[in-house]
């Protein structure tokens, strides 16, 4: 039975009726309608695919339960892991095995700085910087230290910034295969403040100093890894998320795509594949350009999003006992230049979490390999036979090849007991100028509909109201994610 209330249509079908309706049930959706329901509002989170989680559902391959996209939240602040605490999850949090991951050189493989930022090292003397870099390529870095602060001050992207400090080798080596694998993205394409949003303020105290920021912003973290995980993996989060929005009197409903949307005085019809819903907010936690224009009328009309970077995430699961030692870590980011392999990153996931190492059979692994591009494919979808984006090859024979390699470590069909194929599009928005500038029009179109709405009345059961949040505006990344959309729900809540 739906909370929300029958109505009458025009056309005499009943309708529903209620306070919120959350369009997308991604953790910013299913975040948001928590702190909604919990308030008395009676709420309604739709999505259009056959589960909840968005980015961060799960699935199974080889009898185990696997994140089928984030894996892992950034630590930064603190916010995930109070807001798992809050929801009963705190004793699941755990971290990463600390056993450091790897570039794919043309030159050979190296290990990536532990204490650095986005590949930007804080020592450029380090070992480990030393060996993945060359002298030479260390030499020009350390130069970072000592060049006058006018240098790169002018730079807008993370990519210009860092040519101009560091040099060319710790930008191709070290930052784009980190920046790739986080954000899908180019670093010359990236606003510095978008990607590491406290690094602009600690160059101002460091002399311009790139090595010294870095170094500053590492001192001031809580000591600890720079990213943690849940046991039993980050679609624990969302089976809760679900749960808490149900203990709260809110429903979620999957295979309800939302495609239009209509207001009147006294709320909104949204069109759904289901049928119609009639609410008094809308909560939009979804990248939808098709919505935009009936949402938020005072926007742009050529406004639009970033499409986001599409990936594909081929998961193996192996008996390979020849990995038990972790040859590269817990995983290996690819370099621009490498052309040996296809991957742009691979993640040993049973070197990496100890909770999966433990639930697998002695010499039984998982590994994950990300690919770039595909065109056409639904976020989400999984599908084994479809074909490596843009080489039309057997991903599964591509994965094996690349994994081979990528691991030193030879893998075989005989080896494999299941694997997986998972298609993400519109999941990972990049954060250009141009994103930014969509996001501000955004933001500029939900305060001006508010403003219209508290000329009305002040509360959300008396207007019809819009709100935003999602990756799609808040920016990529769990950290980013889950208080933006309590704040959503609390500017809703007024
Ligand atoms: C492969 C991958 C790996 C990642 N790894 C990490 C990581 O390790 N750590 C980290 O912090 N972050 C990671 N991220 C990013 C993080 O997962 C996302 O930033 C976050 O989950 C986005 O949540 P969201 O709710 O905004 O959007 P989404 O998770 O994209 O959810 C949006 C939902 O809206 C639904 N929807 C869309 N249109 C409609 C419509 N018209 N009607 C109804 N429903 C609709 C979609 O089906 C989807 O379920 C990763 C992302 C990807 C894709």
């Amino acid at each position: 039975m739906p909370a929300g209330r029958p109505d009458e249509a025009t056309d005499g079908a009943p309708q529903e009726r209620w306070d919120v309706v959350v369009i997308g049930a991604g953790v910013a959706g299913l975040v948001a309608a928590r702190d909604l329901a919990d308030a008395g509002l009676r709420t309604l989170v739709v999505d259009g695919r056959d589960a909840p989680g968005g980015a961060v559902r799960g699935h199974e391959v080889a009898g185990l339960r696997l994140d089928a996209g984030a894996e892992s939240f950034a630590t930064r602040g603190g916010v995930v892991a109070d807001y798992l605490t809050e929801l009963g999850l705190g004793e699941r949090i755990c971290a990463p095995s600390g056993l450091g991951s790897w570039v794919h050189l043309p030159s050979g493989d190296g290990p990536l700085p532990r204490t650095g930022l986005l590949g930007i090292p804080s020592s450029p003397w380090s070992a480990d910087v030393r060996r993945t870099i060359g002298l030479l390529g260390a030499a020009r870095a350390a130069l970072d230290l000592v060049l006058p602060r006018r240098v790169g001050a002018d730079a807008t992207t993370l990519g210009a910034l860092v040519r101009a400090r560091m040099g060319a080798r710790v930008l191709d080596r070290l930052v784009r295969p980190i920046v790739g694998g986080v954000h899908a993205a180019e670093p010359d394409d990236l606003a510095v403040g978008a990607v590491a949003p406290t690094l602009p303020d600690a160059l101002a105290g460091s002399r311009g100093s790139l090595a010294r920021a870095v170094r500053t912003l590492r001192a001031s973290a809580p000591a600890g890894s720079a990213v943690g995980g849940i046991t039993g993996g980050m679609n624990v989060l969302v089976s809760a998320l679900v749960e808490a929005v149900q203990t709260a009197g809110g429903e979620v409903r999957v295979r309800t795509a939302v495609s239009a949307a209509r207001t009147d005085d006294d709320g909104w019809t949204l069109t759904t594949s289901e049928g119609t819903l009639r609410t008094h907010a809308v909560l939009l936690a979804a990248p939808t350009p098709d919505l935009l224009p009936a949402l938020l009328p005072s926007l742009a009309p050529a406004s639009q999003p970033d499409p986001g970077a599409e990936v594909t995430l081929v998961t193996l699961v192996v008996d390979a006992p020849a990995l038990d030692g972790a040859p590269r870590g817990t995983g290996v980011l690819v370099a621009r230049e490498a052309t040996d392999v296809q991957a742009k990153a691979l993640t040993h996931a049973t070197a990496k979490w100890p909770w999966l190492a433990g639930q697998t059979p002695p010499g039984r692994h998982v590994v994950r390999l990300s690919y770039g591009r595909a065109d056409g494919v639904r976020s989400g979808d999984d599908d084994a036979s479809l074909p490596v984006p843009g080489t039309g090859v057997d991903p599964l024979a591509t994965a094996l090849t690349d994994a081979s390699v990528l691991l030193g470590t030879p893998l075989t069909r005989d080896q494999l007991v299941d694997h997986a194929v998972v298609r993400w599009t519109q999941a990972l928005p990049r954060p250009s100028a141009a994103h930014r500038a969509f996001v501000a029009s955004v933001r500029a179109a939900v305060a001006a509909g508010a403003a219209d709405a508290d000329a009305g009345a002040p509360t959300a059961t008396s207007r019809p109201r819009v709100a935003v949040a999602g990756a799609w505006v808040a920016g990529n990344g769990l950290a980013s994610v889950v208080p933006d959309a309590r704040a959503a729900a609390g500017s809703l809540l007024g």
